[in-house]
C-alpha cells in the first residue's frame, strides 16, 4: 500500500483573466490530478474567487482566494501572489478596477499600433473573444491567430507583442512596496512569483524589508536547481515557500496544471497565516449558496 501524498496547485488563471478554464473546470481538473488544495490567481482580479471556492467545496478541495499583480522595483518587473485577501475589500476591489481599465485602453492602444502595422484588426473582437475585465495580451495574440494572422500564440508574441515589439505597450504597474502593503491591508499574505523568471535577479534583501511573506519557489518554469535556490532564500529570511503550474488551461499550448505539486505541508503553513480571510470566503461562499438557493 503506498503513502497517500496530498499536494497542492496554488498559481492557476481562469477566464476571468487570461485563463481558459472556468473555476468550476479547475476544481474538476484538481479531483481529476489527485491535487488536494488549490488557489486563483487571475491577474488584476478576484472574481473568479468566491465560484472556484463553491466548487472546490463541493468537490472537497481546500480553496484559498489569491491574485497575481504586476508591480516594478525600481524599473524592474516583479509580480506578486497575494494569498488569502478579503476578497470584497474596497481598497483591493478600488486598485484593481484601475488596473483593469488601464489594461482595456492599454487592448486599443495595441490594436492601434497593429492597424498602424497594418495588420487589421478591431479591439471590439479582442474584448468579445476576451470576454472578461482583465484582458490583456494573449487575448491580443488569440484573436491574431483566429483571423490567421499569425500561426500561433508564440508567432504573434515574438512579432508584435513582446516587450520591445513593434505592438507592446507597457502595462501599469504599481510599486513593489505598495503592493506588497495592499495585500496586507486586504488581509492576505504576499509571495514573489516566480523568481526564476526575474533578470536581473529579485532584490530579496530590499524585499524581505518591505514586508514580504513567501516566495513561489515550485513553478512550471523553474527546474530542481532554480527550486533549491528558493527554497535556500526562503529560508534565509524565513519566508513561506509556496508553488503553482500557472497554468492558463489551452491557452499556451497544453495545459500544465498537475505538472507542478506543491507539498502540502507548505500549504498548512500558508493557511496558519490566513486563518481569518479563510473564514470570511467560505462564509461569503456560503451566503451566496444561500441566496441562489432562495
Ligand atoms: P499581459 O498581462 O497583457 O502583459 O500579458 C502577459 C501574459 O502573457 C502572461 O500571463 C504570460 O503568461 C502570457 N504570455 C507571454 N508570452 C506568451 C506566449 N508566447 N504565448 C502565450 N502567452 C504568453
Ligand atoms: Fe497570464
Ligand atoms: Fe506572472
Ligand atoms: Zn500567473
Amino acid at each position: 500500500m503506498g503513502i497517500f501524498k496530498m499536494d497542492a496547485d496554488l498559481h492557476l488563471h481562469t477566464h476571468f483573466s487570461d485563463g481558459t478554464y472556468t473555476p468550476e473546470a479547475l476544481a474538476r481538473s484538481a479531483l481529476r490530478l489527485g491535487i488536494a488544495a488549490l488557489a486563483v490567481t487571475d491577474h488584476d482580479t478576484v472574481e473568479a474567487c468566491e465560484s472556484c471556492e463553491v466548487a472546490c467545496r463541493a468537490a472537497g478541495i481546500e480553496f484559498v482566494p489569491g491574485i497575481e499583480l504586476t508591480t516594478e522595483w525600481e524599473g524592474q518587473e516583479l509580480h506578486f501572489l497575494g494569498y488569502g485577501i478579503d476578497v470584497r475589500h474596497g481598497e483591493l476591489l478600488a486598485e484593481l478596477a484601475q488596473f483593469q481599465d488601464v489594461r482595456q485602453q492599454r487592448v486599443r492602444q495595441m490594436v492601434d499600433r497593429l492597424n498602424h502595422l497594418r495588420v487589421p484588426l478591431e479591439a471590439d473582437a479582442v474584448f468579445a473573444l476576451a470576454d472578461c475585465r482583465s484582458p490583456g495580451r494573449p487575448h491580443i495574440a488569440r484573436a491574431l491567430v483566429q483571423a490567421g494572422r499569425c500561426g500561433s500564440m508564440d508567432e504573434a508574441f515574438d512579432r508584435y507583442l513582446k516587450k520591445g515589439r513593434p505592438a507592446w505597450v507597457p502595462k501599469r504597474r504599481m510599486s513593489a512596496g505598495d503592493c506588497i502593503g495592499l495585500l496586507h491591508r486586504a488581509g492576505g499574505v504576499a509571495v514573489l512569483a516566480h523568481p526564476g523568471l526575474c533578470r536581473p535577479e529579485a532584490p530579496y534583501g530590499a524585499l524581505a524589508d518591505a514586508g514580504l511573506d513567501g516566495i513561489e519557489c515550485y513553478h512550471s518554469k523553474h527546474d530542481g536547481r532554480m527550486v533549491q535556490r528558493c527554497r535556500a532564500i526562503a529560508e534565509r529570511h524565513g519566508w513561506l515557500i509556496t508553488g503553482g503550474s500557472d497554468c492558463h488551461g489551452d491557452s499556451k499550448g497544453r495545459p500544465v496544471m498537475g505538472t507542478v505539486r506543491l507539498p502540502y505541508e507548505h500549504f498548512v503553513a500558508l493557511k496558519s497565516r490566513i486563518p481569518a480571510a479563510h473564514a470570511r470566503i467560505a462564509c461569503s461562499a456560503e451566503t451566496q449558496a444561500t441566496r441562489d438557493r432562495g
